[in-house]
């Protein structure tokens, strides 16, 4: 089978421990030789400086590493300071997101959409940075219609985005019907399916609630029917999760990225089952 390029997402970890486990969970990762590894941003700058210190780890252990950077709630200085460091420390790719507000937190800041953030990065640094963007194959929670989510997308690709990775999913029919469109609407960048393997299922329940992410009924019901078997759902869920890559690679995927929520074991025994050594 042919093996598109792979690439894993962390969040910043919080604690000395945290940053030891990573940077061991990394290393077993870079086995499999990724394009990038990327880490997360807190919107509204929470995390900021660990997403700084996470991303200058991995360059400095020799790894091509991309920060997300969101932008609600943030001003046009603070971005291009950030983004300044950034090329400074020779960082070349960046993952651009709006973010979402966390509740309580201040006004909304000078960016709206991702799209403005894509063509504040463009207009200050050119063409330095690799742009990945999101995109949403269930479309995204607050998106009015499909359509419209559809044409957002599409302006964050004209304003200057060179490639898209998507929410996580557990329908390839979804992604699919969604290359359809944009191909339709003339959109050519490599669009990258976001992996999430399933470790445990309230957890995973918890975020698709939020992010919009559907579990379909059958695999509810089954991980469900688990109840505290974590070694069932986690079986289960590796086996969907495989059938899932399958299918994405058979019909061409650019690649995969995978969510790792910092844990190499999933995501290594998933791709080793793809074929990747
Ligand atoms: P946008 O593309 O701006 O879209 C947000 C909503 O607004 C959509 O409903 C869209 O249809 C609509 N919209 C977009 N543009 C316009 C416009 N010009 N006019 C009117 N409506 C518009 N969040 C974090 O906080 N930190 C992270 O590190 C992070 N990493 C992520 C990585 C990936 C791969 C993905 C898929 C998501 C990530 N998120 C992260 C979550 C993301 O920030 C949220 O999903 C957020 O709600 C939307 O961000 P966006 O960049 O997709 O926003």
């Amino acid at each position: 089978m042919n093996k598109p390029h792979i690439s894993f997402e962390f969040f910043p970890p919080q604690t000395p421990e945290g940053v030891e486990k990573l940077t061991a969970a990394r290393k077993r990762l870079a086995m499999l030789n990724p394009e990038f590894f990327s880490c997360t941003f807190g919107a509204g700058g929470s995390t900021q400086d660990r997403t700084l210190d996470t991303v200058l780890k991995i360059k400095s252990e020799g790894y091509e590493a991309a920060p997300h950077l969101s932008c609600v709630g943030s001003t046009r200085e603070n971005i291009r300071a950030l983004l300044h460091t950034y090329k400074d420390a020779g960082i070349k790719r960046i993952v651009a997101l709006r973010g979402d507000m966390p509740s309580g937190m201040g006004s909304i800041g000078e960016f709206q959409y991702a799209n403005e953030l894509v063509s504040f990065i463009r207009v200050e640094t050119g063409e330095h940075f690799h742009i990945e963007v999101a995109a949403y194959p269930e479309f995204h929670p607050q998106a009015n219609s499909a359509r419209e989510d559809m044409l957002n997308f599409k302006r964050k690709v004209v304003a200057g985005a060179d490639s898209a990775i998507t929410q996580y999913f557990y329908n390839a029919d979804a992604y699919f019907r969604f290359m359809d469109e944009t191909h339709k609407l003339g959109i050519t960048v490599p669009i990258v399916p976001g992996i999430m393997p399933i470790m445990r299922y309230s957890q995973l329940a918890r975020f698709s609630d939020t992010c919009g992410a559907e579990i379909p009924r059958w695999m509810r019901k089954t991980m469900e029917g688990y109840g505290d078997d974590v070694e069932s759902v986690q079986n289960f869920g590796r086996d969907v999760v495989v059938q899932l890559c399958e299918k994405l690679i058979a019909g061409g995927a650019p690649g995969l990225h995978f969510y790792t929520l910092n844990q190499a074991n999933a995501s290594l025994e998933i791709l080793h089952r793809l074929g990747y050594q």
